[in-house]
């Protein structure tokens, strides 16, 4: 463990392991300096036990640096269950791990990501008070996928104003990878400010709602990389900006809401070769955590998230300034602001 390579002096890696129910999961707890960690629930079925380690650890440094930039009183973890989302849920794994986490005692707050949803969070929380992303009680903020959305679209147009030279997105052309729940609210977002959308994604529905809706072209999944767009929105996968695709870009900006966007952080560096402008994923990202830290807080106020929104806004405009004055890659000088905010609070 401390000579994994992700291990980054995580405070805590924890394993558990229910017989009864076949729960096999590792909440990573790598920061409280800031406040509890938070972070979502991750249940994937993982080639091995040590790609799931590699998982805990990466997401869970990952969310440290997201709260730290969305400026929440909260650290970072993450947790992840090792199982198909689809065919090996039950509400007894659930519980399980409900217990795991309540077994942290409030160091770690837990909430849905890839492969788990509200409803599984539901059950959780018949172990825990620990979890949040709930639909239901005093504080609960539901899904967050709109106020993310609103975010990057906010991000989407600092990031514009640096890299087009301005903030209106008329006749600008945005190519969106992915249109579920981020990615659809974010094209409506685009279409009103009147840019041209070209759209992709593997779910044929989702496409022809968004097309319909926003008058968007649809493309083929791989066909979006040499699209002639003037930013690209991946809001889908992670690891999209890789060696493969790179040489395919003639975006003048990434701007998307995809955790991970950069396969490898060198990446940065040749996309500011390349005069890409990259607006860091977990800085534009952060609209969603914000939303769960006001659940979090046990009081949510609209006015409190608009207002760190509007701010996480400003910190990634100064990041961007930043890079460019510095002809430094956006993802480095973020990652020195994330680790200054939590060294700061130790
Ligand atoms: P989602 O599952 O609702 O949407 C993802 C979409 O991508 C789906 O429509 C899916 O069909 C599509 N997709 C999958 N593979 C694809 C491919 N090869 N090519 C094109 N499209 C493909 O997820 P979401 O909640 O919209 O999240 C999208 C991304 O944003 C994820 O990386 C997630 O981690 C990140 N994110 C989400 C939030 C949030 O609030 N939901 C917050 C922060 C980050």
């Amino acid at each position: 463990m401390f000579d994994h390579p992700s291990f980054d002096a995580h405070e805590g890696v924890h394993m558990f392991h229910d017989a009864a129910s076949g729960l096999r999961a590792i909440i990573a707890v790598h920061s409280t300096a800031r406040g509890p960690a938070a972070g979502g629930c991750r249940m994937w079925d993982y080639d091995s036990g040590e790609a799931m380690l590699k998982d805990a650890l990466r997401l869970s440094q990952g969310m440290s640096y997201k709260n730290a930039m969305a400026d929440i009183p909260l650290g970072g973890g993450k947790s992840v269950i090792w199982g198909n989302a689809r065919t090996d849920k039950s509400p007894e794994l659930f519980r399980a791990f409900g217990r795991a986490v309540n077994s942290l005692q409030g160091q770690y707050t837990t909430a849905e990501d890839v492969g788990v949803s509200v409803a599984d969070m539901e059950i959780v929380r018949e172990e825990t008070p620990y979890v949040a992303g709930l639909d239901k009680g005093e504080a609960a903020s539901g899904d967050p996928s709109p106020v993310t959305a609103k975010g990057i679209f906010l991000g989407l147009v600092e990031t514009a104003k640096r890299a087009l030279g301005t903030g209106d997105l008329t006749g600008k052309t945005v190519a969106v990878q992915g249109v579920g729940h981020v990615g659809a609210y974010l094209c409506d977002h685009l279409a009103k400010a009147g840019a041209d959308l070209i759209i992709t994604d593997i779910d044929q529905a989702a496409l022809e709602a968004v097309a319909t809706r926003t008058g968007a072209r649809i493309v083929a999944p791989d066909a979006i990389y040499d699209v002639e767009a003037d930013i690209f929105a991946p809001c889908a996968l992670g690891a999209v900006v890789n060696e493969q695709t790179l040489d395919r870009f003639r975006f003048k900006a990434i701007a998307g809401g995809a955790n991970n966007q950069l396969i490898v952080p060198e990446m940065g560096e040749l996309l500011r070769r390349k005069g890409i402008l990259y607006a860091p994923d977990y800085v534009i990202n952060g609209g969603g955590i914000i939303n769960v830290a006001a659940e979090i807080s046990g009081n949510y106020s609209r006015e409190w998230v608009e207002a760190k929104l509007a701010r996480l806004v400003e910190t990634l405009g100064e990041v961007l300034d930043e890079a460019l004055s510095k002809d430094t890659p956006t993802n480095v000088v973020a990652d020195r602001i994330a680790r200054e905010r939590i060294a700061a609070a130790k």
